[in-house]
């Protein structure tokens, strides 16, 4: 067996033990239970992607995207707390980060001791990213002074260190560009809203971060380069698009499987309602957008990989569109998928004692974060102008 196989069996034995019976307590509840992230660390889910010198299993992106798979079969907003604090925290975290910033930020997260998140959107722009207006300071003495609001965002009332991405004004007053800056939330001048009533995914808190001329360090504070804050969000989106199709893959995976056995053991008209024509129908088609989104999403999961291998002269000038195509794709098949799990349950399907309705609330998200799908439309034509003849 390999080591994925080897991985993905002990995975799953996790989740049948620490999650299963626990999701919806979690959902009903609204956060979760805090002992999940260092958990999910132990096992391995968090170190699939790192480095074996910092504790990871570097297993690679199609590893990576059946593990996210699995988790999302379980509970979704398990899957996104977690992505935020290893994922869109993490991962920018490990491509732009310096050996200090390594150790004292990623290590912690990875073993899941530490929470962390990401802070792009602010309340007057989303998609939008290079409208933010969050600034960031230098003062005399070389320390930043954060203002602004950031709103959204995932782990907001948990996380222990954030990414936050801001206007950056240096000592003489020069516009320096979106720059992303790292640092511990815990600080005078740093507010938390409460988490925020969502329509799904509602054990995954999101909310609103306030800075009010927050110190948040010195030139240490800074993430990558000075001004290249949007172009490390930009690559970031590409891994978070991957993992979004992972999610709406493990959401229809866990759609097929409750279908199948209620359709066998709900009886209508002295039969299983899966011998009614109409119903075999719909469970085909649900079959089909699995099979469909898997294969497209293993496939992005391998390009990836094989292009992080690339030289910069050599990286696939495409690979942006297919991510957006792939996100698009997968979260609409998703939301189809689970409006038709709903449908095979009938009335039990609205019911939330059956797992369908909640895979319905949540798979809302998906066509909405990481970008929108009237985002990922306007990249995907705007990357194949350019580069198609
Ligand atoms: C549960 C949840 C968790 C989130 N977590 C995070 C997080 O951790 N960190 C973070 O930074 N953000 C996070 N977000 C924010 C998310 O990334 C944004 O909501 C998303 O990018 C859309 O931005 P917006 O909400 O401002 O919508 P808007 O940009 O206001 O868009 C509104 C509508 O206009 C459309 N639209 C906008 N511009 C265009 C255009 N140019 N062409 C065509 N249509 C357009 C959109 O598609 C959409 O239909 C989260 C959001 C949710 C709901």
């Amino acid at each position: 067996m390999d080591w994925t196989t080897e991985f993905l069996k002990t995975f799953k034995n996790f989740c049948e033990k620490e999650i299963k019976d626990k999701a919806e307590e979690w959902d009903n509840e609204g956060s979760l239970p805090i002992e999940i992230f260092p958990a999910l660390a132990n096992i391995g889910y968090f170190g699939l992607l790192a480095p074996e010198e910092y504790g990871g299993s570097n297993l690679g992106a199609l590893a990576g995207v059946k593990a996210m798979e699995m988790l999302s079969e379980y509970c979704g907003s398990t899957f996104f707390s977690a992505s935020a604090s290893f994922g869109l925290f993490g991962e920018p975290l490990r491509n732009f980060g310096t050996n200090e910033q390594i150790l004292k930020y990623y290590i912690p997260v990875l073993e899941g001791n530490k929470i962390g998140c990401l802070g792009i959107t602010e309340p007057q722009s989303g998609s939008d990213v290079s409208a933010i207006t969050t600034s960031a300071k230098q003062l005399q003495d070389g320390s930043i002074s954060l203002s602004g609001q950031k709103t959204y965002i995932t782990n907001s009332s948990i996380a222990d260190f954030a990414i936050i991405l801001a206007r950056y004004t240096n000592s003489n007053g020069e516009d320096k560009g979106l720059t992303h800056f790292l640092f511990e939330l815990d600080k005078p001048g740093i507010n938390r809203g409460k988490p925020m009533k969502k329509l799904g995914l509602k054990a995954s808190v999101t909310g609103e971060l306030f800075f009010d001329q927050a110190i948040i360090g010195k030139e240490e504070c800074i993430l990558g380069g000075i001004g290249k804050g949007f172009r490390q969000t930009m690559m970031t989106f590409n891994e978070e698009r991957l993992s979004i199709a992972a999610y709406s893959l493990g959401v229809l995976n866990a759609c097929l499987k409750e279908s199948i056995s209620f359709a066998r053991t709900r009886k209508s008209f002295g039969i299983p309602i899966y011998q009614h024509q109409a119903v075999s129908g719909m469970i085909a088609e649900l079959y089909t957008k699995v099979e469909s989104v898997r294969s497209f999403t293993y496939r992005i999961a391998e390009e990836m990989e094989i292009d992080l291998r690339k030289e910069r002269k050599d990286k696939d000038a495409e690979l942006g569109a297919k991510c957006s195509a792939l996100k698009l794709f997968a979260s609409v098949q998703a939301r189809e998928g689970t409006n038709l799990a709903v449908q095979i349950h009938g009335g039990a399907g609205f019911m939330e004692e059956y797992k369908v309705a909640r895979l319905y609330r949540d798979i809302r998200l998906a066509e909405i974060g990481g970008g929108t799908s009237e985002i990922q439309k306007s990249i995907i034509t705007g990357t194949i102008m350019k580069i198609k003849s």
